[in-house]
């Protein structure tokens, strides 16, 4: 089988129509000056050989016109944040009022609870994921103490069903259905951090608008990696960060969606500032807020441009291709990594089997020393992520990722479990 699956991992990379996009990506080198097999695209995307130069044009820029630069040259700072709209809508699936580049994740999601948990008589409960990444988790729960609302009581938890380690679609529905008269909004991660497990956005968006709620989904670790549809899937709000899949370097600015049917309410309460202002007056300094119809309506300051310089580098790699291919090739990825693993057995992986049903993410439940096998890995040459207890996440990002990168990360897996 070892020889085997190596010619076909060969055959698979000759085969392979996006190969050329490795060349767009800078890889961390191993002491004797190889590229690490880099794993953690889901943790931190690698730097865009791009990135550089689009930051050194703002510099340049800052040095020669300084407050200038604002209004001088092929992108003038002032209109910088819409220059990465149509890459943000060629990753989403969204329409461009649909769209912004703003603030942090957790506070973009702080930002749309704000305006899409409201709060009103029976209607106060938030479902979310029992495993929900824990910022996500705080921040509901502050935001329902800003409500008075005791968070024990107001947060409907998705669980696994007894025994079982992923959560099925069906009871998603059925608890939306069952509490459809106390439910305020359904708010899921998708993919699932821990697990990479991909739940039915469109199902989950249509039982909640049934039920009289909304809905809200946070992208994190879907962005840049599922071919999403967000405008006709229809969510009210759903917000991401862009350092994962989409490699716009470490804590960058954020994006978030917010279907079209808001964009002209703007009564909607929201964290107000300048930016969000229409731009025929924002100018003008007045005191009465008249935010710009759509998302854009809902940035507060004036956007960081040395980050979205980043992220611009990054967005024009995806432009050369689409999400149907990337993903079409990430489960090629996924399911030659599986195929390995079954011959083998070396560990079990925790990530559902059908590829519909998850991202670009294996999870690997390593039986002892979690730990020590990760080590081990980098030691080898291959860098993924660790979750507590014993969880491997292996992302293998259709970007940069080839076939034999994992044909030679399971014959360092076999090592490193021998050896803790
Ligand atoms: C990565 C991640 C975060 C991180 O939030 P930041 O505000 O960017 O630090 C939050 N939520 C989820 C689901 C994540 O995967």
């Amino acid at each position: 089988m070892t020889s085997s699956s190596k010619e076909i991992a060969l055959k698979l990379d000759q085969q392979d129509s996006l190969n050329y996009l490795r060349e767009e990506f800078i890889f961390p080198k191993t002491d004797s000056g190889k590229d690490f097999l880099y794993f953690a695209g889901n943790s931190l995307g690698l730097q865009p050989k791009q990135a550089r130069k689009y930051l050194d044009q703002v510099f340049s820029k800052w040095a020669s016109h300084a407050v200038e630069g604002h209004f001088f040259g092929e992108d003038p700072w002032i209109t910088y944040n819409e220059s990465v709209i149509p890459g943000i809508c060629h990753l989403v699936g969204a329409q461009a009022h649909e769209v912004v580049a703003m603030n942090t994740l957790t506070i973009n999601l702080h930002s749309m609870l704000i305006s899409f948990f409201r709060p009103n008589g029976k209607r106060t409960k938030i479902v979310m994921e029992s495993s929900a990444f824990p910022s996500d988790i705080y921040a509901v729960k502050s935001q329902l103490q800003f409500h008075n609302l005791d968070p024990r009581e107001n947060i409907i938890e998705l669980l696994p069903r007894q025994g079982e380690s992923l959560l099925r679609d069906e009871d998603i529905l059925k608890t939306i259905e069952q509490n459809k008269d106390s439910i305020a909004l359904v708010l899921i991660g998708n993919v699932n951090y821990l697990t990479g497990q991909c739940y039915d956005m469109t199902q989950i968006t249509q039982a909640a608008h049934k039920a009289g709620a909304l809905v809200g989904f946070d992208l994190a670790h879907g962005v840049g990696n599922l071919n999403l549809n967000l405008h006709n899937i229809g969510s009210d709000f759903a917000i991401w960060c862009h350092y994962k899949y989409v490699n716009g370097g470490p804590g960058t600015i954020a994006g978030a969606f917010i279907h079209e049917r808001h964009a002209q309410n703007k009564n909607i309460h929201r964290l107000a500032g300048w930016w969000g202002q229409n731009k025929q007056s924002r100018f003008q300094m007045g005191p009465d807020f008249d935010p710009i119809p759509g998302a854009s309506g809902w940035q507060s300051s004036n956007p960081p441009v040395f980050q979205l310089a980043v992220l611009r580098s990054s967005l024009e790699i995806f432009q050369k291709t689409s999400m149907e291919k990337l993903k079409s090739k990430a489960d090629q990825l996924t399911q030659y990594f599986e195929q390995l693993v079954d011959t083998s057995k070396v560990v079990e992986i925790i990530t559902p089997r059908n590829p519909d049903k998850r991202g670009t993410q294996l999870s690997l439940r390593i039986p002892i020393n979690g730990r020590g096998v990760l080590n081990s890995l980098k030691e080898l040459g291959a860098i993924c992520d660790f979750r507590e207890p014993n969880v491997i996440r292996l992302a293998p990002a259709p970007l940069y990722t080839k076939f034999m990168d994992l044909y030679e990360f399971h014959e360092m897996l076999k090592k490193a479990l021998k050896s803790p």
